[in-house]
C-alpha cells in the first residue's frame, strides 16, 4: 500500500491553499493531491472573481474578523491579486442607505473563466515541479479513519493526515462519508433566488464596481455579478433518488474575449430551517424538481415586462423585436416563475429588486430576464473535534465549501491554510 504524509482531496482553492502551505514548511514531506476531475471545478474554474474583504465568503461562525483578516493577508501574499478600481461607491451607498439597503465596499480581483483556467494550470504545474504528487481523474470513495486508509477508485492510500475538501459538488459524497464514519453534521440552511440578466446600460453600476454586493431587508442580497462578456449557464444536479434538476449560474470571460454588453447577477434570499424541516438539501431538491416539472426539464425564464403584467413569457417574446436582447442561456423555457417559486422567496426578492431599481434605475427594464431556480446549498456543517483547525476526527480534516468553512475562493484558500497549520502543529 502506498504511504503519504499528507493526502489532500480536491484541487479547489482549499486543497491548493493547504498544498502550498505544507510545501513551504515541509518541502521534503510526501504530499499527494487528488481530484476526480481533470480540472478543478468551482469558482476558480468559473469566472474567478476573488473577494478580499471580510466577511465576503467567510462564514462568521468559523471566522471572527481578526482571524479572517490575518489569513486574508496570507492569501493575498500567495495569490497577489490585481485589485480592480471601484468608483462612485459613496454615491451609490448614500442612495442605498436612504431606503434601508447596504452596499458593501469589497476589494475584488477578476480573472474570468479563461483566466481562472490558466491560473489553475499554473498552480498545479508549480506544485508538481516542487515535488507534490498530483493525481487528476482519481475519485476518493471511502475512508477508514482508525487505520488511516483512504480508498479511491484506483488504490488504497495510507496517510498521516487527510484533508477532504470536495466543494459544493461533493455535497452528497461528504454527507455519506460523514454518516458512515460517524461525524455528526447539520444541513439546515439554503439560499434560493433568481438570476437576473439585462443589458449593461440598464445596470451601469458594473462599470464602476465589478460585483456590487447589496444587502436588502429580509436577508436578500445580490451575489456573483458578471459583466462585459457575461453568460448565464445551467448546472446539473442529481437528487438522492437519481433524478436530475438544474440550477442557473453566471460567469464572464476575461478582457481578452469580445464584449457582449450584458450583465447578470443572482439575487438570493437565505433561510434557516427549524424543526420539523431539517435538510436544506432535501428542500432544494424539491424546489429544483418542481421547476423542472414546470419547465419541461429545463430552468424557467421570464421577462420583467411579462412578470409585471402577471402573465407567462413565451418563446415569441424572446425572438420578437419588442425586446432588446436575447437570453444567453438558450436551453431554458419561457414561462412563469411565480408558479413554482415559494411566496416567501418571491415576495422579498421582488421587493428587493424594486429597491435596487431605485438605486440603479433601469435594472427593471421590461426586457430584463429573471431565470429560476438559482439555489445555493450551504454545506453539511460537521461538528469539529478541533474547530480551530477544522479537524473532525484525529487526522481527518474537513474544509472548504463542502464543509461550510468557506463560501468563496479566498475563504476556501484561507481554510486550506488553517488546515495546513493544524497538520503542521507538533511536527518537528
Ligand atoms: C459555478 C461556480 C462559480 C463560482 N464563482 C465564484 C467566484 O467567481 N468567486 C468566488 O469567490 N467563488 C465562486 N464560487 C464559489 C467557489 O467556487 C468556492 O467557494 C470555492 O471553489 C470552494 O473551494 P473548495 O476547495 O472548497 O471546493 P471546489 O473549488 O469546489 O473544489 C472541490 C474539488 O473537489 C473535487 N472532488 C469532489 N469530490 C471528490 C472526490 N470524491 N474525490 C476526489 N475529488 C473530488 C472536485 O472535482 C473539485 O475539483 C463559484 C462556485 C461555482 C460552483
Amino acid at each position: 500500500m502506498e504511504y503519504v504524509d499528507f493526502l489532500l482531496v480536491g484541487t479547489g482553492p482549499t486543497g491548493l491553499g493547504a498544498a502550498f502551505e505544507l510545501l513551504a514548511h515541509k518541502p521534503s514531506s510526501r504530499i499527494m493531491l487528488i481530484d476526480k476531475a481533470k480540472v478543478s471545478s468551482g469558482g476558480l474554474r468559473n469566472d474567478c472573481k476573488m473577494n478580499f474583504t471580510y466577511p465576503i465568503g467567510f462564514p462568521v461562525d468559523f471566522w471572527p474578523r481578526d482571524l479572517a483578516e490575518q489569513y486574508l493577508e496570507r492569501v493575498t501574499a500567495v495569490l497577489k491579486p490585481d485589485i480592480m478600481e471601484r468608483k462612485n461607491v459613496g454615491a451609490y451607498s448614500k442612495r442605498a442607505q436612504k431606503i434601508g439597503v447596504e452596499l458593501l465596499d469589497v476589494k475584488q480581483a477578476h480573472l474570468g473563466t479563461d483566466g481562472g483556467l490558466q491560473l489553475i494550470n499554473k498552480l498545479i504545474k508549480e506544485l508538481e515541479h516542487k515535488g507534490v504528487n498530483v493525481s487528476l481523474g482519481e475519485t476518493m470513495l471511502d475512508l477508514d479513519p482508525v487505520k488511516r486508509i483512504a480508498k479511491t477508485d484506483q488504490r488504497e492510500l495510507q496517510y498521516k493526515a487527510i484533508l477532504i475538501a470536495p466543494g459544493r459538488g461533493g455535497f452528497d459524497f461528504l454527507r455519506k462519508l460523514m454518516t458512515n464514519i460517524g461525524i455528526p453534521f447539520s444541513d439546515n440552511s439554503i439560499d434560493v433566488g433568481i438570476r437576473v440578466e439585462t443589458r449593461e446600460i440598464h445596470y451601469p453600476i458594473v462599470k464602476d464596481y465589478y460585483d456590487p454586493k447589496f444587502l436588502f431587508p429580509e436577508r436578500v442580497r445580490t451575489f456573483c455579478t458578471n459583466s462585459r462578456s457575461a453568460h448565464v449557464v445551467k448546472e446539473r444536479y442529481e437528487t438522492g433518488h437519481g433524478e436530475t434538476y438544474y440550477s442557473v449560474n453566471g460567469h464572464a470571460w476575461s478582457a481578452e474575449r469580445p464584449a457582449n454588453g450584458l450583465v447578470n447577477f443572482a439575487i438570493l434570499r437565505s433561510v434557516e430551517f427549524t424543526e420539523p424541516l431539517a435538510s436544506g438539501q432535501d428542500f432544494a431538491e424539491m424546489l429544483g424538481l418542481q421547476a423542472m416539472l414546470a419547465g419541461g426539464g429545463k430552468p424557467l425564464m421570464q421577462r420583467v415586462g411579462d412578470f409585471r403584467m402577471g402573465k407567462r413569457s413565451t418563446r415569441d417574446g424572446f425572438n420578437h423585436d419588442l425586446f432588446d436582447f436575447e437570453p444567453t442561456l438558450k436551453d431554458c423555457t419561457p414561462g412563469d416563475i411565480s408558479l413554482v417559486m415559494p411566496a416567501k422567496f418571491l415576495r422579498s426578492i421582488w421587493k428587493a429588486l424594486k429597491l435596487l431599481d431605485t438605486i440603479v434605475p433601469g435594472v427593471l427594464h421590461p426586457s430584463t430576464i429573471m431565470y429560476y431556480p438559482e439555489i445555493k446549498l450551504y454545506a453539511n456543517k460537521p461538528q469539529f473535534k478541533d474547530k480551530r483547525y477544522f479537524m473532525a476526527i484525529d487526522g481527518v480534516y474537513l474544509a472548504g465549501d463542502g464543509a461550510g468553512t468557506s463560501r468563496g475562493i479566498t475563504a476556501a484558500w484561507a481554510s486550506g491554510l488553517r488546515v495546513a497549520d493544524g497538520m503542521l502543529k507538533g511536527e518537528p
